[in-house]
């Protein structure tokens, strides 16, 4: 049974030398000589998808648009959202509010030359919105951004503010004008939020548990933003044994379980774009306003 509300599918695309946790293993000017599987990868998802007649958003790094405009072209062809991951997948966190507005201008160019549309939607690299940087949703709003899905409310190594709401919240600036930050999704477990909707936690957690997870939040009566990553329907990859072993097992542990968890749960709940997903919401609220439409794709 299909369930009554609206969520967010979304798919970070890079490729799979390009993670945070290689960063110290890779160095970014060895990344045009590795062997490049973002496109085939990337084309999996979107058969998946399109076995489900689902549209989802893809966040996509700039560094991959300049050099697959091919593939970005694709994704909105076949009627998804284009949105922004940034341009080499620094984090947020590292930059300076001149550097970050270069990397997202630099960004929605190489998506632009790519489809044809400047992308609403922003997720930063490995969620790394915190408590320091929360200017950035003001340069958001500036740049004309809709929305950003950067925040995870958890406590984690390297991301998270486990306080921000579990939902999403229209954030009004000094000027009126508002931008959406849609949270990464957690359930509410032992006083805690625990990680349930993507990445490695969708590898990890049995499919079962998560889908019983997600079915809680939608309970709340709050729509979910499930993540994934082209990488992680590539079993086949390269290895980066120089890589440090915690990041090493994050990113390879069960690769050959994504595709089938991924069907099974496009089967059970009903998911669309973020950016369509969010017009149906109360800016008051972060709930649903009215009865789901979904429209054409943003790009
Ligand atoms: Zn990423």
């Amino acid at each position: 049974m299909t369930s009554p509300l609206l969520h967010a599918m979304t798919v970070d695309v890079e490729d799979w030398y390009q993670v945070s946790g290689y960063e110290g293993a890779v160095d970014r000017a060895t990344w045009h000589e590795r062997e490049s599987r973002v496109v085939r990868a990337t084309g999996l998802v979107l058969d998946v998808l399109a076995s489900r007649g689902v549209r989802a958003t893809f966040f996509t790094l700039g560094w991959v648009a300049a050099r697959h405009p091919a593939l970005v072209r694709e994704i909105a062809a076949r009627g998804h959202e284009v949105a922004s991951h940034g341009w080499d997948h620094r984090l947020a966190s590292s930059l300076t509010r001149d550097e970050l507005r270069d990397d997202l201008r630099r960004t929605a160019d190489a998506l632009e030359a790519a489809c044809g549309h400047r992308p609403v939607g922003w997720r930063a690299p490995s969620f790394s919105v915190g408590r320091d940087n929360l200017w950035v949703h003001d340069l958001l709003r500036a740049e004309g951004y809709a929305y950003s899905s950067s925040v995870f409310p958890v406590r984690h190594d390297r991301y998270g503010i486990p306080d921000f709401p579990r939902r999403p919240v229209f954030l009004r600036g000094e000027d009126g004008r508002g931008l959406w930050e849609f949270p990464m999704t957690t359930a509410r477990l032992l006083g805690r939020n625990w990680p349930v909707a993507g990445g490695g936690w969708m590898r990890l957690l049995p499919g079962a548990v998560m889908r019983a997870a997600l079915r809680r939040v939608e309970a709340e009566g709050v729509p979910v933003a499930v993540y994934l990553h082209p990488w992680e329907l590539d079993p086949g990859q390269p290895t980066v044994p120089q890589a440090p072993w915690r990041a090493r097992v994050r990113h390879r542990l069960n690769l050959d379980r994504t595709r089938p968890r991924l069907e099974r749960l496009l089967d059970t709940m009903r998911f669309a774009p973020m950016g369509d997903v969010l017009a149906t919401l109360d800016p008051a609220t972060g709930t649903p306003a009215h009865p789901a439409t979904p429209g054409a794709s943003l790009c």
